[in-house]
């Protein structure tokens, strides 16, 4: 299937091969039809899949088809709401590339910055809308933006504006859209609250779903290291040392441990940057930018703060923390091995993780190959051990004999800690931004 055979319209076309993209990703060659036909749409996705040209360019298409009506004056027509300003600003960036030569234009606005300079983008007129829910409804009650003639909706990663509190924003912000409508809805899990949101916003729709392990197992080469608490440090910039040409993203569940590891990885004459909530704006599109330019090679990100993150290059992506929540794996993984590239996750497990990476197993369906032991093993780690399932040297992650094994004596007992499982509780995570 060509993107030619979904019947797009010229500058689209032009566009996608600018932008070297050779045929339709299985979301787009799902979701492009359906949302071309005009039905709304329950995609179960998470980013990674080529999410964004899936709502994007058939929108784009729509409004392009449709321009001669609106007679020169620009219009919000389309609204796109995602939880995080970085995610945002990705899909800004998107849809200008998409629709590059359409002569439709985007505007983004998010929380964190002065107003003023995104009501001027406003007031000189955009074709299509990107925000972040807070943001979005705080311009909607200050009488900037009108939605009278818009004509489609996309509600992007819905099960992250759930976790970081947006739900009632988004119940808010759908009361105020005009009935007449087509309305997307992107969520990479489906939990109750979900499943509802979704039925009262989405009129006749078609549901199309993305495994994550078709996103993960595919493309992501994936590794565990048993290490404890107290050794990741070391292990973190052994690794990292160990690649210096690559750009690499370590994720941490806190914005306190982002912080601690950025400074233990400064100890090691290793420079990296966080990435979190408690960050300004201008720090985080600072240190974003670098790390996209290739200026700077690590950066330490939380989930939440990480979800925008789109680096064509990123090769390695390392779990410093595993997350307590198994899809938050894999949308951690989806941040390597995009669209067409393949890459490389490495996660950290301690021993108190160990029941999270069983859950996260039992997610993916797929064991997570066991590293070879490395040379910062201590006595924790020796009375917990798990038990080997697979040689070393059948590790594709693996990248070189540096990891052979230094422990062989290490005594490898069974897993004790299988009746801890631990009681995962979904809120803990939006608050750890
Ligand atoms: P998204 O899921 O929208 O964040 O997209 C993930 C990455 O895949 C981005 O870097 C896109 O530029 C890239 N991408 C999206 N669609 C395609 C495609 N059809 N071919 C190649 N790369 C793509």
């Amino acid at each position: 299937m060509t993107f030619k055979e979904l019947g797009l319209a010229e500058p689209i076309l032009k566009a996608l091969e600018n932008e070297g993209y050779k045929s339709p990703t299985p979301i787009q060659e799902q979701a492009i039809p359906i949302l071309l036909r005009g039905k709304d749409l329950l995609g179960v996705a998470q980013t990674g899949t080529g999410k964004t040209a899936a709502f994007g360019i058939p929108i784009l298409h729509h409004l392009y088809e449709g321009i001669s009506l609106r007679q020169n004056k620009r219009i919000v027509q389309a609204l796109v709401v995602t939880p995080t300003r970085e995610l945002a600003i990705q899909i800004g960036e998107s849809l200008t590339a998409y629709g590059r030569h359409t002569g439709l234009r985007n505007t983004v606005i998010f929380g964190g910055v002065k107003q003023a300079q995104q009501v001027r983008a406003l007031q000189k007129g955009v074709d299509i809308l990107v925000a972040t829910p807070g943001r979005l409804l705080d311009l909607m009650d200050q009488g900037y933006i009108s939605f009278h003639h818009l004509k489609f909706v996309v509600l992007d990663e819905a099960d992250q504006m759930l976790d970081m509190g947006f739900i009632h924003d988004i119940k808010k912000i759908i009361a105020k859209l005009p009935p007449k409508r087509q309305s997307l809805f992107f969520s990479a899990t489906m939990p109750k609250t979900i499943v509802e949101l979704s039925r009262k916003m989405l009129g006749d729709f078609e549901r199309i779903t993305i495994k994550p392990e078709q996103a993960t197992a595919e493309r992501v080469e994936q590794g565990v290291y048993f290490v404890s608490k107290k050794n990741k440090p070391k292990l973190l910039a052994h690794l990292i040392n160990e690649r210096p040409k690559d750009s690499v993203l370590v994720f941490s569940r806190t914005k306190h441990g982002a912080n601690k590891i950025v400074k233990k990885l400064g100890q090691a004459d290793i420079r990296a940057a966080a990435i979190h909530g408690n960050k300004s704006q201008a720090a985080r599109q600072k240190a974003l930018g670098s790390f996209k330019a290739g200026a700077l090679k690590v950066l330490v990100a939380t989930d939440i703060a990480a979800r925008g993150i789109d680096v064509d290059e990123l090769s390695l992506v390392i779990n410093y923390d595993l997350p307590n929540i198994s899809e938050t794996y894999v949308h951690r993984i989806g941040r390597t091995g995009r669209a067409s590239a393949s890459g490389i996750a490495l996660s950290f497990c301690d021993k108190e993780e160990r029941p999270y990476l069983r859950d996260i197993e039992k997610l993916i369906k797929q064991e997570v190959p066991r590293m070879p032991e490395h040379q910062f093993v201590d006595e924790e780690d020796t009375k917990e051990a798990p038990q080997q399932k697979q040689r070393p040297s059948e590790n594709k992650p693996s990248s070189s004999s540096d990891h052979r094994n230094r422990n062989r004596n290490r005594n490898r007992n069974r897993n004790r800690n299988r009746n801890r499982r631990r009681n995962n509780n979904q809120s803990n995570q939006g608050n750890n931004d």
